[in-house]
């Protein structure tokens, strides 16, 4: 979609706008062009994907979103960035703000719906420890993107860590590509991950066996963790801990996964409740509890691409005024609870942290400067911690780890939800 790079804030209409074309947002979209609504469609990423289908479309999806991207009813806006949201009351509407990061001369766009379905998927999470900001060092989740992108990892020495499956699919991208993965630490102990293995659905069982036989030959341990990282400017080795004994490994790159989090801004700033766990709440057909807001995929809890599918296929059945089956769902979130409980984060591995590790990068602000205040408001008050680039999406659930801070509930999100150029502010 083409805008202006002057004047007015161009402005669309439609029945539905979906944010987020991964999983969750294509799984919705095919149902609601089907049954003939006229439906904008807002990602950021240039094409449809999400987090798991980065690198292409499995065929099955790949054919129907091709023909969904010409049909008359769909607006897509590819590229664009949610960065405001509100509900019109007098048009009982929900009104986005756009941004493209790519064109930041360009004017913002405003689209408007009476249903808007939040399909915004998650991040990962991090948890530090003495020299986690090192670079080198970056997600596993993050590492595998970057090498579906094209990152050179060939000949380079790879340590990936943390815990989940997660891990393994990143290995076993960044073997095809010709890194030298030297080891794969999963903090789980190994008790744990036999009851996980068991605790299978069959087709589930079957993709983990695939993947295992592609990763023959890698170092695998279980109940290990790394517990510091070193290197001059750049990570040069880490040391790995079971709690009981510790050792020295030289590296290039460290892929760190301690699972994942829901992304939940855009909800917050409509007033959309979270659950306990930090997801969006949602009844039984994905509703949110404000008229005309759902929620589908892993921004209402972290499950896996069955779970998001799933979800969006009942989202839009909801959003049709129809009943849709939950049984898919209700499987997939056993799935995602049988997850859960078999990759629970170990202890030790939330206290690895000392007094000068930094919690906050963007702000360069340390684990002992954070101990010096109450609580996350006067943290953020007297050290900018939470205040930079990321708005807390990092800091602030290490915050709620480490401290015990409730920051997710209350990060005081405001208009834009992240940086932009001065004359978008300036724009009605
Ligand atoms: C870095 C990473 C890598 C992963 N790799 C794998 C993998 O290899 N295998 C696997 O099984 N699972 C992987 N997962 C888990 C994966 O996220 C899910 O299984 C699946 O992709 C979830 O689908 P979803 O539609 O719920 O969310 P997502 O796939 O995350 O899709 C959400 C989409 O919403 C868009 N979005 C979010 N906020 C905004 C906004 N404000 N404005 C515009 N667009 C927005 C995002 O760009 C994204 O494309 C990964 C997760 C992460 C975080």
């Amino acid at each position: 979609m083409n805008t202006t790079a002057h004047g007015e804030p161009q402005r669309l209409q439609a029945d539905v706008i979906i944010v987020g074309a991964g999983p969750a947002g294509i799984a919705a979209l095919l149902p609601l062009l089907a049954a003939g609504r006229r439906v904008i469609w807002v990602e950021q990423s240039a094409q449809a994907g999400g987090q798991i289908w980065r690198a292409g479309l499995p065929a099955h999806w790949r054919t129907q979103v091709e023909a969904a991207l010409s049909h008359p009813l769909l607006q897509c806006c590819f590229g664009h960035a949610v960065i405001d949201a509100h509900i019109e009351t007098t048009e009982q509407a929900v009104s986005l703000r756009l941004y493209q990061p790519a064109q930041p001369n360009q004017v913002s766009v405003q689209v408007q719906a009476p249903q808007l379905l939040l399909a915004t998927g998650g991040r990962e999470r991090f948890l530090p420890f003495p020299g986690w900001t090192l670079p080198g060092i970056t997600g596993a989740g993050g590492l595998q993107a970057l090498v579906k992108q094209g990152w050179p990892i060939e000949g380079q020495r790879v340590v990936l860590a943390g815990s989940g499956p997660l891990l393994l699919a990143a290995a076993d991208t960044v073997r095809q590509a010709g890194g030298q993965i030297l080891l794969i630490a999963e903090q789980a102990s190994r008790a744990s991950l036999l009851r996980f293995a068991a605790g299978l659905p069959a087709a589930k069982a079957a993709q983990a066996t695939g993947l295992a036989w592609r990763l023959r030959g890698i170092p695998y341990r279980s109940g290990t963790w790394v517990q510091s990282a070193s290197g001059n400017g750049r990570l040069q080795g880490i040391q790995l801990s079971t709690g009981r004994e510790t050792w020295a490994l030289d590296c290039d790159a460290l892929g760190l996964g301690f699972g994942l989090l829901p992304n939940t801004e855009l909800a917050q700033m409509l007033g959309c409740p979270l659950t306990n766990d930090g997801a969006i709440a949602v009844d039984a057909g994905m509703a949110t509890s404000l008229p005309g807001v759902y929620a589908a995929g892993e921004c209402t809890g972290i499950g896996g691409v069955d779970k998001s599918v799933a979800e969006g296929a009942l989202a839009a059945q909801s959003m049709l005024g129809r009943t849709g089956t939950s049984r898919p769902r209700r499987g997939a979130l056993k799935f995602a609870h049988h997850l859960q409980r078999h990759f629970s984060l170990h202890p030790e591995v939330l206290q690895l942290a000392d007094s000068s590790t930094p919690i906050c990068r963007c702000e360069d602000v340390s684990l002992g400067q954070l101990k010096a205040h109450q609580d996350w408001r006067e943290a953020k008050l007297q050290t900018r911690c939470g205040m930079g680039a990321c708005q807390g999406r990092i800091c602030g659930p290490i915050c709620e780890s480490l401290l015990g801070w409730p920051t997710q509930q209350n990060r005081g999100l405001r208009t834009p939800l992240q940086a932009v150029p001065l004359h978008l502010l300036a724009e009605d």
